[in-house]
């Protein structure tokens, strides 16, 4: 059994979850994120990263939209400018219907309790020289949340249990703890406000198989027990499969599909996605068989995309039209929203080049 596939199987069923709400909590509209590239002795700008490059979703009240993607596609940076750890180029980020896209760093404060992230390394995001509980403890100090230390202290041991660690272990510092531990101190970390939205940024890609199935059931209980929304973002479409119950396809800066999980598992609409898929197993019943595809080429340089679709210089359903025109993601079937060509007279399945296309 390949990893994928013993993770997905090792973890709880997920089936006997709630539903999220309808109403967003989060919309993203048109976001961009450019990094400016500067070269020279006086530090001109020679170009650009166009890490993110209109991305529009929303998160629903106790959902998890997952995020999925090569390596580079700007997942990451999504996640993070979402949260306004990075300062969106262009595009609108509401929460709970408030506008906070240009909010700076004092006025985010109050927003910044209900966002928090759990980050992919839990050794590198865990100070050293912090014990695990001061490490959790540190945004209830700088939030100014508790009377007294001991209030603090009780909030902080609270955590511990309720993450899966021992209260006498507040005092241990994160080399004495594993992988596992770690995430569990950095997941207690991003509870400790008590947030309404938590962006995974590959939260369990650097465990231990066996690991990040326990985390997994952690969040998907916590989910359950708190109401919370999750953003995961990932490359392993097994883990995201499992938790998510929608998810978004990203390739070189845009959403290429979005919709529910098992929609996108069974009929992917957008040929990135069809071959994502066509590497992963399907050990479920039900499952269409799918024809393995091998995408030809490297991921393009996000510094100079491919003119129209970014996909084109891959694309094995590639025609003249998308060479020259970006399409837009928009609805194909109910709630099914892809980016491609091919669906423009109504849904295309399975994906085929258009007869008449030169
Ligand atoms: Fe492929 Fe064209 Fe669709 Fe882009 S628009 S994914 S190049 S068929």
């Amino acid at each position: 059994m390949n990893q994928a596939t013993s993770t997905a199987t090792a973890i709880r069923n997920a089936s006997a979850r709630s539903a999220p709400s309808a109403r967003p909590l989060l919309q993203v509209t048109d976001l961009k994120k450019h990094f400016p590239i500067y070269k020279g002795l006086f530090s001109q700008i020679s170009g650009h990263v166009y890490a993110v490059d209109g991305v529009s979703f929303e998160l629903r009240r106790g959902e998890t939209l997952g995020l999925v993607g090569e390596s580079g596609c700007g997942k990451s940076t999504v996640g993070r400018t979402v949260l306004k750890l990075l300062e969106p180029t262009a595009g609108r980020i509401a929460l709970d219907g408030e506008d906070i896209t240009d909010l700076d760093a004092h006025a985010m404060l109050p927003y910044r309790q209900r966002l928090q992230m759990i980050y992919q390394d839990p050794y590198a995001s865990l100070n050293p020289r912090m014990t695990a509980g001061e490490i959790v403890g540190e945004p209830l100090v700088i939030h100014g949340v508790g009377d007294t230390a001991n209030e603090r202290l009780a909030r902080v041991a609270s955590l511990f249990s309720r993450v899966g660690l021992r209260p006498d272990q507040l005092h241990n510092y994160p080399h004495e703890f594993s992988g596992g531990q770690r995430q569990r101190i950095g997941i207690a970390r991003a509870l400790a406000l008590s947030p309404e939205i938590i962006v995974g940024d590959e939260p369990v890609s650097a465990l231990d198989v066996s690991i990040q199935a326990q985390i997994i059931n952690l969040l998907m209980d916590l989910q359950d027990e708190l109401g919370l929304t999750y953003l995961f973002i990932a490359h392993d479409l097994a883990v995201v499969e499992h938790i998510s119950h929608r998810v978004a396809v990203m390739y070189l800066g845009r959403i290429v599909e979005l919709t529910d999980k098992s929609s996108l598992f069974r009929y992917p609409l957008h040929p990135y996605t069809e071959a994502l898929l066509s590497a992963v197993p399907t050990a479920k019943s039900g499952a269409r068989t799918r024809k393995r595809v091998i995408l030809k080429g490297d991921v393009p340089s996000p510094i100079r995309p491919p003119s129209g679709c970014h996909f084109h210089t891959r694309c094995p359903y590639a025609h003249r039209r998308c060479q020259v025109e970006a399409p837009a993601l928009r609805e194909v079937t109910g709630g099914h929203l892809a980016a491609c060509h091919l669906h423009d007279g109504g849904p295309k399945v399975p994906l085929a080049k258009p007869a008449d296309a030169a």
